[in-house]
């Protein structure tokens, strides 16, 4: 902006690149089929098919969890908070959680959340740009939750019995960790260490999930990038109450 024209072939380069990004991006996910069944064969190897079952279901818990969270707890503060309505809180950020899914990368997703929030949910620009590049940092509820759930998988695959302490130990350190967690691929694993740390189960226990974390990694992501807009819409509806205040006062 500050230079015109002559910054033309630099924007040009940037929007050929991301362009070549989304192809190797739908390029990497038509083999990914390969890829999963290629991470999962050594986990199978080693421990034998039962553990297919427990994997699965490890899946179906971080699923329902997510979509839970997303229906339940961001619907009621796109609702009572934003005062809009859930389903078209929805369906405007669906670019950027189809994104997010495919990409697993809240970071890489910044630039869709932003225009998705600002053009097709009516969030102002002066709050998205700081409250989504905030969330894409901090904010990560769908990590925190897979945390949990991967602590109760790995207890229950060790045979350990989580006390109640030990469940307090993990919805704080989760949280923490999840506040902690890059906005990349991957980044939830390698925080999940300080998780099992902190209630002594052993790190070998990553391998297990490590097998299915990229499925993984692509609902959390998800369900991260609508935790930040949700957080975008209310914060954003206050700021517009009280400049309505302000004007009221004036
Ligand atoms: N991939 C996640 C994100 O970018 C972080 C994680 O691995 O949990 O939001």
């Amino acid at each position: 902006m500050l230079v015109g024209e002559k910054a033309e072939p630099v924007k040009k380069f940037f929007d050929g690149l991301a362009e070549v990004m989304f192809k190797v991006t739908s390029g990497i996910m038509m083999v990914a089929p390969l890829g999963v069944f290629g991470i999962l064969a050594p986990v199978v190897g080693e421990y034998g098919l039962e553990i297919l079952l427990p994997l699965i279901m490890v899946i179906v818990a971080v699923a329902t969890g997510c979509l839970l969270h997303i229906i339940v707890v961001y619907g009621a503060v796109v609702k009572s908070l934003g005062k809009i309505s859930p389903i078209k809180f929805l369906k405007g950020m669906s670019p950027a959680f189809l994104f997010a899914f495919s990409s697993a990368s809240s970071a890489a997703t910044l630039p869709l959340s932003m225009k998705n929030a600002q053009e097709n949910v009516g969030v102002s620009k002066s709050t998205s740009s700081f409250v989504l590049p905030l969330g894409a940092t901090i904010n990560m509820d769908g990590t925190a939750l897979y945390n949990g759930v991967a602590v109760v998988f790995i207890a229950q695959f060790y045979s350990e019995s989580l006390s109640a302490l030990d469940i307090v130990t993990v919805l704080l350190v989760a949280t923490l960790a999840a506040i902690g967690t890059a906005g990349v691929p991957g980044a939830g694993l390698i925080m999940l260490t300080i998780t099992l740390a902190a209630i002594g189960l052993p790190l070998e226990g990553i391998a297990l999930v490590a097998a299915i974390d990229r499925i993984l990694d692509m609902m959390r992501t998800a369900t991260n990038i609508l935790g930040d807009s949700a957080c975008a819409v209310y914060i954003d509806r206050s700021e517009h109450k009280d400049r309505a205040f302000q004007d009221e006062a004036a």
